[in-house]
């Protein structure tokens, strides 16, 4: 069992740090604190004490690496949230804090599948029109204005909080948080009559990927970030070992 001096940050956001953190809750000696972005107004709380808000960048992270006696960083964040990492990994090591990369692995295509895959959202706006024209976005409401200029498509956008402008003129936003089911997608798809998805390579489990393979349609997957070259592991328990050979 891991007996670090000194705390465990979780950079979080995502499922994968939530679940860490609960694990985590079961090692006797383990202190941890989660760290959230603050991007949503009520976001889903891990275990345990919890921070909210950016650090200010790579000093400040590594600031508060010393100020707070962090003794190992796992960033859990989202695939796609590559300047967090970037900052990760030069604060882990200007502070001299070792980091694991906890990262869920991406899809991979199955037979049926009709997957384009494209290295940006930009790249993702460009292509989407030759694709299909009622279109179900699923890339976060963030992203969504990289698809603002684009009026051949309809778009169906799903979403925790609405998107600010600039936005699709043709849009219809749905506020919703996952874990979704098979059946409610294909419900989702065929009701809206949506003829190509758009989705990041989150990872993770997703029936939107079945019910658009079920439904005969394309999916453009945005490709992720390059991995940073630091140790980097795919599941909880793999993680905990990690932590286990540090600290015992
Ligand atoms: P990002 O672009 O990589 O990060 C931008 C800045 O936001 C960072 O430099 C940092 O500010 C702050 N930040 C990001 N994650 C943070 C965290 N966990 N704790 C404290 N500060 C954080 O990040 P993003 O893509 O906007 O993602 C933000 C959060 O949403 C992450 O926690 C991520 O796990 C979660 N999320 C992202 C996606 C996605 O598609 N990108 C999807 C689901 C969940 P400072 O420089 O000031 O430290």
């Amino acid at each position: 069992m891991p007996n670090i001096a000194g705390r465990l940050l979780i950079l979080g956001g995502t499922t994968e740090g939530r679940a860490l953190a609960a694990a985590c809750a079961n090692v006797p000696g383990l202190e941890t604190i989660s760290s959230l972005a603050g991007r949503t107004k009520a976001p889903l709380l891990p275990h345990g004490p919890v921070r909210v808000g950016g650090f200010g960048g790579v000093a400040g992270l590594a600031a508060f690496l010393r100020s707070e006696r962090i003794a190992a960083v796992v960033d859990a964040t989202h695939p796609f949230a590559a300047t967090m990492t970037a900052n990760a990994v030069a604060a882990a090591a200007t502070a001299g804090v070792p980091l694991l990369v906890l990262r869920r692995p991406g899809w991979t295509e199955r037979p049926g599948d009709d997957w384009h895959h494209v290295p940006s959202m930009a790249a993702a706006a460009t292509l989407v029109p030759r694709l299909g024209e009622r279109v179900f976005l699923t890339t976060g409401r963030q992203s969504i204005g990289v698809f603002a200029g684009i009026d051949a498509c309809w778009f169906l956008s799903r979403s925790v909080e609405p998107p600010a402008p600039p936005v699709p003129a043709r849009l219809e936003v749905v506020l919703d948080r996952g874990p979704f089911t098979l059946e409610g997608e294909r419900e989702l798809l065929a009701r809206r009559r949506i003829d190509v998805l758009v989705s990041k390579d989150s990872g993770g489990v997703a029936p939107k990927l079945a019910a658009a393979r079920d439904r005969g349609i394309p999916v453009l997957l945005i490709d992720r970030p390059p991995a940073p070259e630091v140790e980097q592991v795919a599941t909880v328990a793999a993680a905990l070992s990690w932590l286990a050979a540090l600290g015992c």
